[in-house]
């Protein structure tokens, strides 16, 4: 990645030509390699998923539309722009979800019911239930619901790839009903930064306008779009270390009586571990981790997220391991 940020070819992407492609070289190249590979017309390079995300609700809806999200979706508890009144003004109407993170199919019929839906969101995989992923069949029969109630689909799908190695099935499979979909380049696929947002040419033609009213045109970006590339045609294969990762450190704490861990939830490259018998808080865990040299994430008063990604070896998941049940055998 290093090598492609210095080959990389630049101009200025802000600046569009006719057809409304911009001039780096890179840039361009990148939203073509994206495009392809999820099976869209189009792409657009953004700086961040939060910024992609923002950019599709926008250019997909209006201030006052109702838009259809799982409560603990990445986009209501994290990033929170899309809805919030004073910035994207959309209104989210919370569909009931599984202990996957899966969309109720009930509940989806009767919002549908109950307001004039603009717009569905779906995750994939589902980041703070854990890196659950959702099938191609699911992905199909939520999309056709939506569609034929003619509402449009977002997906984002920030770790996508991951479910498309889960699942061993082209990641284009798996996104072709959605209308829109957004992925990251910088975290199981190791860019330095960015992310994607594909869908038609029409929709990106518009997306790209909302990207420069929030400040996301760039000038000289192909020396990150340049990792982008090789991200996409070098990294994918090598998630399912972080799956196997992450899978080999969940059997070995999951024995553990001072938690709890499902391991049909461990599909991918997070472990969400229950640390609700434990007696002590989640935040109170992570900094007691961190002084023995693993870091781990509270994601609520008693839910701990461990994440595996290249940066972490094998060697690295039996330290942990041994870390973390010393650490619960004396609570
Ligand atoms: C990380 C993540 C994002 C946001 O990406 P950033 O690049 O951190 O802004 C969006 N959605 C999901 C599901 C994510 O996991």
């Amino acid at each position: 990645m290093r090598k492609a940020m210095y080959d990389a070819e630049v101009g200025d992407d802000g600046r569009t030509d006719k057809l409304g492609r911009g001039e780096d070289p890179s840039v361009n190249n990148l939203e073509d390699v994206a495009a392809e590979v999820m099976g869209k017309e189009a792409a657009l390079f953004c700086n961040s998923g939060t910024m992609a995300n923002l950019i599709s609700l926008l250019t997909h809806g209006t201030r006052g539309d109702n838009v259809l999200a799982g409560e603990t979706c990445h986009i209501n508890k994290s990033e929170k722009a899309p809805f919030m009144e004073n910035i994207g003004g959309l209104i989210p109407r919370f569909f009931e979800t599984d202990v996957f993170g899966a969309p109720d199919m009930d509940s989806i019929h009767q919002l549908m019911n109950d307001y004039e839906i603009k717009l569905l969101c779906l995750e994939n995989t589902n980041n703070f239930m854990g890196g659950t992923c959702l099938s191609k069949e699911q992905m199909n029969t939520l999309c056709n619901v939506a569609h034929e109630n003619g509402i449009p689909v977002h997906l984002d799908g920030a770790r996508i790839f991951n479910a498309s190695v889960y699942y061993d099935i082209p990641v284009k499979k798996l996104v072709k009903p959605a209308d829109s979909v957004m992925f990251s380049l910088s975290k199981g696929l190791g860019a330095p930064m960015g992310s994607v947002l594909c869908g038609q040419k029409a929709f990106i033609t518009r997306a790209r306008k909302i990207r420069k009213l929030l400040g996301g045109s760039m000038r000289q970006s192909g020396v990150v779009a340049a990792t982008g590339i090789t991200a996409i045609q070098q990294e994918v294969d090598r998630l399912k270390e972080d799956h196997e990762n992450a899978y080999l450190l969940a059997g070995m704490i999951k024995d553990n009586a001072k938690i709890n861990i499902r391991m049909d939830a461990v599909q991918t490259n997070i472990v969400n571990v229950d640390v609700s018998s434990s007696g002590r808080s989640a935040k109170t865990i992570e900094s007691d981790l961190l002084n023995k040299g693993l870091k781990v994430k509270s994601i609520s008063d008693y839910k701990v997220r461990i994440t595996t990604y290249r940066g972490v070896t094998r060697d690295d998941i039996i330290r942990a391991a041994t870390i973390i049940n010393a650490y619960f055998r004396e609570c």
